[in-house]
């Protein structure tokens, strides 16, 4: 067991207070563990009596009690019998289960608070009133063990800090990001659905979320073609024999859909008596070539580059795709757009020379440093994952490993933010770059990766020929700084709960005609927006302005044309704006258009919250 901090001896010790209230409510709940987890920590309970949030009030209460009580946690040592029989005696099968856990070699301790015994290695407050700061967050079922296979236990979520100051904090930031939760917003403002009869962890964009989607697309291609990349398309299947060459099959099958067959193949197997298991070793084997749903684009990437032979004068070559890609994730694992089993990557495959992989690096963070300052998303920082110079594990001469490393520590010196070093967390095939960005409420986020990769150019035999006409091998980046389209969006639509700035807003204006005698004019209104490529709707309900305001404001659109008598008479429109200090009053339709065309073009920010 890893060594614990102060906080996390406060809050693991809480986790037995929490047992030990329980138990003085519920004498008969049986108790599996109660571990400290990064933000609080929880504890597994079996009982047939199902908690509610009133159950968590109640218990939080007797909790306040036993800390009053000021219990020491005693360390007791005792022999591995001793634990089995006295586990047995108080009926607690999990705490037997896990007592088996104990190396053989290792001494088996309890804890012990109160009346409360607990089979625990420890470390521990010395007594319960050093837990100043607590509080009982939900309740959720979780399997014993993880495994779906087991009975599924209830697990009460808490936390605890030094002083509550922080506990305050830190409830505050939790009720805000529950605000700002991607899948509430995600399904309030229609940016995007997942429907069982399609599949869990499938995406389906809706119309306003696609508008997100290929804005971004757009404004990170025109980056790639000012970078040199080329854009391709590849399919979203392919033979097992390439992800056997590239190494993604079949070792990684247990993340990956099962392999696919051509035609009739399947029927034709079983009526040849072909078993699963007998298909299984086939494919697994190689004896029968079925396709796989793409878990990278690598491979296909790789494939069009060797689809012509190069010269040293045609690198780096650079191919970029929105690349989709298939996992397989456990349902439990599933989060709206943050972990699917389907998206996009927004990918990139460079081929270059050795001399040339530090200034590609660099490109690479370029667009990175880019995109993030155009969203207004300033504070991230960079994790530098090395070889660990002690393992075995990875491959390649460590000549190359230093010439790629320094690269990446170069490069990333060029960003101006703060970076770590972390010896051991490198690809087997190579170093990377990771980006980590901290929200507006003071969470990170993993975004993507840049990959240095001297295994796969081995692997797919790739070469080209050097100015001393003889063959070389190229070494290979992958890049998708931000992760795939889904995840990014998903954080895009937490960073600006659901606030776009105009570049991105599914609806940049909505046009509100004051009564039906102006829908003419408004029409016209908004014909013209539409034809200067602004997305525009109008509001035709008739109601009273007050509520097609409010209506607006619901929808997060930014910006508001009302239409009345005068505007209409005077060919002029009143704006409103959620975002800007300029777009407001009685104006010209075109210097509307005017403004917001120049806040669409340079993709400012909200100036105005
Ligand atoms: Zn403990
Ligand atoms: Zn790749």
């Amino acid at each position: 067991m890893k060594e614990m901090t102060n906080i996390d001896e406060i809050r693991h010790s809480t986790a037995h207070v929490l047992a030990t209230a329980v138990l003085r409510i519920f004498p008969e709940a049986q108790l599996d563990i109660g571990p400290p987890t990064d933000s609080g920590f929880y504890y597994d309970f079996d009982l047939d009596h199902k908690f509610s949030t009133e159950d968590l009030e109640k218990i939080e209460g007797v909790m306040k009690q036993i800390i009053k009580e000021n219990q020491a946690f005693k360390r007791i040592e005792v022999t591995r019998e001793e634990a089995k029989e006295y586990f047995t005696n108080i009926n607690q099968p999990y705490k037997l289960s896990r007592l088996n856990d104990i190396p053989e070699d290792q001494p088996v301790t309890y804890y012990q608070n109160g009346e409360f015994i607990d089979l625990c290695a420890g470390s521990h407050v010395r007594y319960t009133k050093k837990i100043k700061a607590f509080k009982l967050l939900s309740i959720a079922g979780a399997y014993h063990r993880g495994d779906e296979k087991n009975k599924q236990l209830q697990r009460i979520y808490g936390t605890a800090f030094t002083s509550k100051v922080e506990l305050d904090e830190y409830l505050e930031r939790i009720e805000e990001s529950k605000k700002r939760d991607h899948r509430k917003i995600g399904k309030d403002l229609r940016l995007f659905h997942i429907d069982d009869q399609v599949g869990q962890g499938l995406v389906l964009w809706t119309p306003k979320g696609s508008i997100i989607r290929q804005e971004l697309q757009h404004f990170i291609g025109k980056h790639l073609t000012a970078q040199g990349y080329e854009q391709v398309f590849t399919p979203h299947i392919g033979k097992l024999g390439l992800y056997r060459t590239s190494g993604h099959f079949p070792y990684y099958q247990d993340s990956q859909y099962s392999p696919i067959l051509e035609g009739d193949q399947l029927n034709d197997l079983a009526d040849q008596g072909c078993s699963c298991s007998d298909l299984s070793k086939k494919l697994n084997d190689g004896d029968l070539d079925g396709y796989l749903l793409r878990p990278m684009n690598c491979p296909m990437h790789i494939s069009i580059f060797k689809s012509k032979p190069h010269s040293y004068r045609d690198l780096p070559v650079r191919l970029a795709e929105f690349g989709t890609v298939y996992r397989w994730e456990k349902s439990g694992e599933l989060n709206g757009m943050t972990r699917v089993r389907g998206f996009t990557q927004d990918d990139a495959h460079l081929f270059c020379t050795e001399e040339q992989l530090a200034e590609e690096i660099t490109g690479c963070l370029d667009l990175v440093k880019n995109v993030f300052s155009t969203l207004g998303m300033d504070d991230y920082r960079v994790r530098i994952g090395l070889r660990d110079p002690d393992s075995t594990k990875y491959t390649g001469e460590s000549e190359l490993w230093n010439k790629a490393e320094n690269a990446l520590r170069e490069a990333v010196k060029t960003l101006d933010v703060e970076y770590k070093e972390e010896p051991g967390e490198a690809a087997f095939y190579g170093p990377k770059i990771d980006f980590v960005v901290r929200d507006v409420i003071g969470r990170e986020w993993q975004l993507g990766t840049v990959q240095v990769d001297y295994n796969l150019p081995i692997r797919f035999d790739l070469s080209y020929t050097g100015s001393d006409n003889k063959p070389h091998r190229p070494v290979m980046i992958h890049r998708a700084p931000f992760g795939s389209m889904e995840r990014f969006v998903g954080l895009l639509i937490e960073h600006f709960s659901g606030n776009f700035p105009t570049w991105l807003a599914p609806e940049q204006v909505r046009v509100l005609p004051m009564n039906p005698s102006l829908n003419e004019y408004a029409n016209q209104v908004l014909k013209k927006l539409r034809a200067h490529g602004i997305r525009a709707k109008i509001d035709t309900s008739g109601d009273k302005l007050g509520a097609m305001i409010r209506n607006a404001e619901l929808e997060k659109t930014p910006h508001m044309l009302v239409i009345g008598k005068k505007e209409a008479e005077g060919k002029l429109v009143s704006a409103r704006s959620r975002l800007s200090n300029e777009f407001q009053g009685s104006m010209d339709v075109d210097r509307a258009i005017e403004i917001l065309n120049l806040e669409i073009q340079s993709r400012s920010l909200p100036n105005k919250q």
